[in-house]
């Protein structure tokens, strides 16, 4: 597990930048963390290191979203998920199985323990108030072999963020 600070939006998007040359086909990322966090605004920095040209925003009456970039990237935010039943509508598996694509769920704490075998972690949190205003936290948590072999490359790109 490895946490990284962030002091404004911008660094967060900075660190979503950081890691997009880690990820390839089939790789899936469950961001977790309160509402404000910056699971939104990590994505986006992502989707820009992957050319994705659309706004990437939360979907307000969708739970997924598919975004094309030099990978595709489906986005869930189940912030909205009102029963089990609409992850079966949303053809999760099929969503969560696709090797082509790279999958970002927003309040992963909703599948309810339909995890993937291989995945990256990542939880934000709002600073504390020891912390200045803007301070966000994210912790790095690897799980399964594919993401455990790449940790250490993951942590050495963490500690130096992409910039413009
Ligand atoms: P979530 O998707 O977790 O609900 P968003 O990314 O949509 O969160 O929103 C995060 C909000 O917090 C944005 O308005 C962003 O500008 C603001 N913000 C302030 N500081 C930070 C930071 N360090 N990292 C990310 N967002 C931040
Ligand atoms: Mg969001």
């Amino acid at each position: 597990m490895m946490r990284v600070r962030t002091a404004s939006a911008a660094e967060t998007r900075e660190l979503g930048k950081a890691i997009e040359p880690l990820l390839g086909p089939g790789d899936v990322l469950l961001l977790s963390g309160d509402l404000g966090a910056g699971k939104t605004t990590f994505l986006q920095g992502l989707g820009a290191a992957l050319g994705v040209a659309a706004r990437i925003t939360s979907p307000t009456f969708t739970l997924a979203h598919t975004y094309e970039g030099r990978l595709r990237v489906h986005h869930l935010d189940l912030y909205r998920l009102r029963s089990p039943d609409e992850l079966l509508d949303l053809d999760l598996a099929d969503l969560l199985g696709d090797e082509e694509s790279i999958v970002v769920v927003e309040w992963e704490e909703l599948l309810a323990g339909d995890l993937p075998p291989d995945f990256l972690r990542i939880r934000l949190e709002l600073g504390t108030e020891d912390d200045a205003p803007e301070t966000r936290w994210l912790g790095f948590e690897a799980f399964g072999p594919s993401w455990t072999r790449r940790f250490p490359r993951l942590l050495s790109l963490l500690r130096r963020p992409a910039r413009d």
